[in-house]
């Protein structure tokens, strides 16, 4: 008897495992079918080693890659196809993030009642919200360098700009060893994380303002160093005395570091999480790298310099942007979106764009002190350059990492109803944040609101 009743059990067991293991299918193949479907080494759907499916395009319906069954047609101007090409993607798939890769389900007409019935049909076009001209403005204005540009509407949540150096021209090709081993097909944007250097002391100063009792009182005298420990914490020059607003305006490490040490290691680290910069975000199913961070507890110079955006800080360029986002939004964030729409090749629209739902990072209040003190930092260090009458807002960042010239960033956003777009440059060994990066902001904001 004792032993059919084990046998009645293990026999449960296995159907009970049996039904999980179909449920997990079943979530598996709604949620990833598309991916699978489209997987390169599925032949049905591929002819001549190009998908065959519909076409991409800019914001604007310019055509960016048309998939013929005679394999992908890029754009004619070889500046376009270089600045878009981490966005729109390479037919092998190197470029993972890529939109021909990514939204391979979308292009064939994937669904997983029918699954792709779009060969010997016409596939499906893709939208995405980039403007390329834009773009081609942001790729130009980098020079060169690697880096990331990405700008994006703080209210509807449709990236502009985004761009990613280095890249390469799809019609030439590149040697794909080579390529891999120097980060050619890593959208920075996306998939990386970088030391960032001063821009982090706009994370720094949200803590301060929300968890330091009498922060408009306080002030600090910079000597040009400040030393604790072994250890010696110091400023490109002597800033003197220094108020809170004074001290991110001229980006006083000093004053930054005495900041972070009152907050401290634990404060410091739920500041990150609750601003997004330890977030994966899912834009249109593509995963942000999330930031990496240590705040040390017993070592007061190193848990100084996280607070400066130093030491072991990584933060990922988008999550920033969308920080920037929500201090421009009244702390709210609208997570961005890169397509547009999908449309037969009738133009019947298949879907249309729907904001996100809005979640609050900060409180209004909160933003509403760093709104004023980012452009107090406009108006008195950075200048406006072009973008007189647009109230931009900015923090800027030069970032050492070790091995040579500085990360240059500059973050932040226009203060505008008309043009509410937030923004994130990083130049790759640029030097001087405001100076370098600065100027590609302008000049590719420039672009936008013109
Ligand atoms: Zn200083």
């Amino acid at each position: 008897m004792k032993k059919l009743e084990r046998r009645a059990i293990i026999s449960l067991l296995l159907a009970a495992f049996l039904f999980l293991g179909l449920i997990f299918f079943c979530f598996r193949f709604v949620v990833n079918g598309s991916q699978w479907a489209s997987f390169p080494a599925n032949r049905h759907l591929f002819a001549d080693g190009a998908l065959d499916r519909g076409s991409i395009y800019d914001v604007n319906g310019n055509l960016l890659l048309e998939n013929t069954e005679s394999g992908a047609i890029y754009h004619d101007d070889q500046s376009i196809r270089k600045a878009t090409l981490h966005v729109v993607g390479d037919v092998s798939g190197n470029i993972s993030t890529g939109a021909e890769t990514k939204f391979a389900g979308k292009l064939t007409g994937y669904n997983f009642i029918n699954g792709t019935y779009a060969k010997n049909s016409a596939g499906r076009n893709l939208y995405l919200t980039i403007d390329a001209n834009v773009c081609k403005t942001a790729y130009a204005a980098l020079n060169g360098h690697s880096g990331t540009v990405g700008v994006y509407n703080y209210k509807t949540g449709k990236i502009v700009c985004l761009v990613s150096s280095p890249s390469y021209d799809p019609n030439q090709g590149i040697d794909s060893a080579s390529a891999a081993e120097e980060g050619y097909y890593i959208n920075r944007f996306f998939s990386a994380a970088f030391v960032p250097g001063s821009t982090f002391k706009t994370v720094t100063a949200a803590a301060v303002i929300e968890q330091m009792d009498g922060y408009e009182n306080w002030s600090y005298d910079c000597t040009g160093s400040y030393t604790l420990g072994n250890d010696t914490i110091t400023c490109p020059s002597v800033h003197g005395t220094v108020d809170f607003e004074d001290a991110l305006c001229v980006s006083c490490n000093c004053a930054f570091a005495n900041l972070t040490l009152s907050l401290g290691a634990d404060t410091m680290e739920d500041y990150v999480d609750q601003l997004g910069l330890t977030n994966s975000y899912n834009i249109n199913g593509i995963a942000t790298k999330a930031g990496s961070f240590s705040f040390s507890e017993d070592h007061e110079a190193a848990l100084a310099w996280a607070g400066i955006g130093q030491s072991e800080d990584l933060v990922n360029p988008c999550s920033m942007m969308i920080y920037m986002g929500a201090i421009a939004n009244h702390g709210r964030v609208v997570v961005p979106q890169i397509v547009s729409a999908v449309k037969t090749s009738g133009n019947f629209p298949l879907s249309i764009y729907i904001p996100k739902p809005r979640t609050k990072l900060i409180s209004s209040d909160t933003a509403t002190t760093l709104k004023a003190m980012m452009r107090n930092n406009v108006v008195n260090n950075y200048g406006e350059g072009g973008l007189s009458g647009y109230n931009l807002c900015a923090k800027s960042g030069t970032a050492e990492v070790g091995d040579g010239t500085s990360h240059a960033w500059f973050v932040g956003f226009l203060d505008s109803e008309e043009n509410p777009y937030a923004f994130v440059v990083l130049v790759e060994h640029g030097g001087s944040g405001a100076r370098v990066a600065g100027s590609v902001a302008n000049t590719v904001l420039q672009a936008i609101v013109n």
